[in-house]
C-alpha cells in the first residue's frame, strides 16, 4: 500500500510548514529522518503528542515537531506523521523531497481527504462542505462550508433515507407476503412519511434560492442612463469597504467592477453602459453586454437622476426591469430636485446621504428580508440537484402508493433512497467523487 506524503501549508513564507504522511507505514519515515531532542526514540512515540528534534533533510537539517497520529483515530483513518518544519518554500521543499527519498510518493490533489472519505471518515457532502470553506472569501461562504463539514445536512439526509427504509420495507412485505404487508392501519403512517420525507425535501430545496447567492456571492446590476450617477453610486457603495474591493479577477467575473461585504455575503456590482436604442455599432455591442448583465442580476439597481425629468431612457429601463427584484434609487439628493420622481430610495453619491442604506435595502431584497446566517442552506447546486430528483421520486411513489402498483412504488423510494445517497457519497459514481476532489488542493 505504501505513504503518501505532501506539503499541507501554502506554499510561500511563513512562520511554520507542515509535511504530512499517511500511509501503511509512515513513523518507519519518519524514524529515518527525525531525530527527537528527548529521549523517546520515534518507533516508541505516543500518538497525537508533539516531539521536538532535527529534522534531516540529507541536503540541510532543520529543527522542528513531529507528530503521529494513530490508525484509524487520523484524518484519514491510516497512519499519519506530520512534520513541523519552518515556513520557507526550501525548507520544506526539502523535508518533502526526503519522504520521497525513503519511501512516499507524491499525494495527489485532495487525496488526503479522498482517502478519509473512502476510510468512511467523512461524508461526500462534509468534504464538500471542507473545499468551500478553504475557498472562502466571506462569513457566508464560512459558516454554510461548516454546515456540510460538520455532516449536518448528512444527518438529515440520513434521517430521511432511515424513513424510506422503513416505508419500504413494510411496502415490501405487502408484496412479497401480502397478509402481513400493509394494513389499515398502517397505511395512513406509511403515507404520512412518504408525504413528510417530500415535505422536507422541498423544504431544504427552498433555501437553495439564498444559499446560492451565500456561497456564490450576489450579482447587482446597476442600470441608468448616462449621468445619472452609477459609476459615483458605485464608488460611493465601494468606499464603505475600501479594504475588499478586488480589481478584476479573472476571465469568471471579467466584467466585475467592484465587491462589497454586506452582513458577511458578497456583493458583486457590475456597472453597465445602460440600456438604450442606438444605431452606433461599437455602442450597440456595450449595451447588449448591459442587457446581459441585467438578465444574469440578482437584483437590478436603477439610478434615477432627481435633478433632471425623467427621459425616455428612464422608462426603457424602468420597463424592461419590471418584474425583476429591482431597487430604485433617486441620485442626487444634495441638488434641487424635480418634483414627482419616486423611488423606493433617495440618496446622493456624493454627500454620501442614505449610501448605507442602499446597502441595506440591496440585502433585503436579494434575501427576501435580513440576511440569517446562522439558517440552514442548501449550497451546492450537486445536492439541490440530488433533492430535485428525491422529490419528483417521491411524487411519483405518493401516487402510485396504495393503489396495484406497489412495484412501482417500491422503484419510486428507492430512486429516492439513491437520490438522497448521492450527497452522502454513498450512491455517488466515480466521475463525480473524482470531479469534487480534484477542487481540492494537493495536501487537503
Ligand atoms: P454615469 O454615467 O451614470 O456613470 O454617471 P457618473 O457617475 O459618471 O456621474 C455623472 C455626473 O453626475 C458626474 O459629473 C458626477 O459628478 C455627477 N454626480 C453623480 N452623483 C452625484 C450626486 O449625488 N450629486 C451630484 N451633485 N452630482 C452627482
Amino acid at each position: 500500500m505504501g505513504n503518501i506524503s505532501a506539503i499541507s501549508t501554502a506554499p510561500g513564507i511563513g512562520g511554520v510548514a507542515i509535511i504530512r504522511i499517511s500511509g501503511d507505514s509512515p513513523l518507519s519515515i519518519a524514524e529515518k529522518m527525525f531525530r527527537p531532542t528527548g529521549k523517546t526514540k520515534v518507533a516508541d512515540f505516543e500518538p497525537y503528542k508533539m516531539y521536538v528534534g532535527e529534522i534531516d533533510c540529507g541536503a540541510f537539517t532543520d529543527f522542528g515537531m513531529c507528530v503521529y497520529f494513530k490508525a484509524p483515530k487520523s484524518y484519514t483513518g491510516e497512519d499519519m506523521v506530520e512534520f513541523h518544519c519552518h515556513g520557507g518554500i526550501a525548507i520544506s521543499r526539502g523535508v518533502l523531497k526526503r519522504t520521497f527519498e525513503l519511501g512516499a510518493r507524491p499525494a495527489t490533489k485532495g487525496e488526503f481527504t479522498k482517502i478519509a472519505f473512502l476510510n468512511g471518515k467523512m461524508s461526500l457532502s462534509s468534504c464538500e462542505g471542507l473545499i468551500d470553506m478553504i475557498n472562502s472569501e466571506s462569513d457566508g461562504e464560512v459558516k454554510a462550508g461548516y454546515y456540510l463539514y460538520r455532516e449536518k445536512l448528512n444527518a438529515k439526509v440520513k434521517n430521511m433515507q432511515d424513513r424510506l427504509t422503513y416505508a419500504l420495507a413494510y411496502i415490501e412485505a405487502g408484496i412479497d407476503y401480502p397478509e402481513e404487508g400493509v394494513t389499515e392501519d398502517n397505511f395512513d403512517e406509511i403515507l404520512g412519511t412518504l408525504k413528510e420525507v417530500k415535505r422536507e425535501t422541498d423544504g431544504i430545496i427552498s433555501s437553495y434560492r439564498s444559499g446560492r447567492k451565500i456561497r456564490q456571492g450576489v450579482k447587482v446590476a446597476i442600470l441608468g442612463k448616462p449621468n445619472a450617477g452609477k459609476s459615483s453610486i458605485l464608488n460611493a457603495l465601494l468606499s464603505y469597504d475600501k479594504a475588499i474591493v478586488s480589481p478584476v479577477k479573472g476571465t469568471t467575473r471579467d466584467a466585475v467592477e467592484g465587491e462589497i461585504d454586506i452582513d458577511g455575503v458578497r456583493f458583486f456590482l457590475y456597472d453597465t453602459a445602460g440600456i438604450r436604442e442606438s444605431d452606433d455599432e461599437i455602442e450597440s455591442v456595450g449595451i447588449e453586454r448591459s442587457r446581459k448583465i441585467m438578465k444574469e442580476s440578482d437584483v437590478c439597481l436603477i439610478i434615477l437622476d432627481g435633478s433632471e425629468e425623467l427621459g425616455d431612457e428612464d422608462a426603457e429601463v424602468l420597463a424592461e426591469t419590471e418584474g425583476k427584484p429591482r431597487i430604485i434609487a433617486v441620485n442626487k439628493t444634495d441638488i434641487p430636485q424635480k418634483n414627482g420622481i419616486s423611488g423606493d430610495l433617495y440618496v446622493s453619491a456624493k454627500s454620501g446621504e442614505n449610501i448605507e442604506d442602499l446597502k441595506r435595502a440591496l440585502a433585503e431584497k436579494a434575501f427576501d428580508g435580513k440576511i440569517d446566517l446562522n439558517a440552514d442552506f442548501l449550497t451546492e447546486e450537486r445536492h439541490f440537484d440530488a433533492l430535485k430528483r428525491t422529490s419528483s421520486s417521491l411524487e411519483n411513489a405518493i401516487e402510485s402508493f396504495g393503489g396495484n402498483t406497489a412495484d412501482l412504488c417500491t422503484l419510486d423510494i428507492k430512486d429516492a433512497w439513491d437520490s438522497l445517497g448521492e450527497i452522502s457519497g454513498e450512491s455517488a459514481n466515480e466521475r463525480i467523487i473524482d470531479e469534487i476532489f480534484g477542487k481540492f488542493c494537493v495536501g487537503k
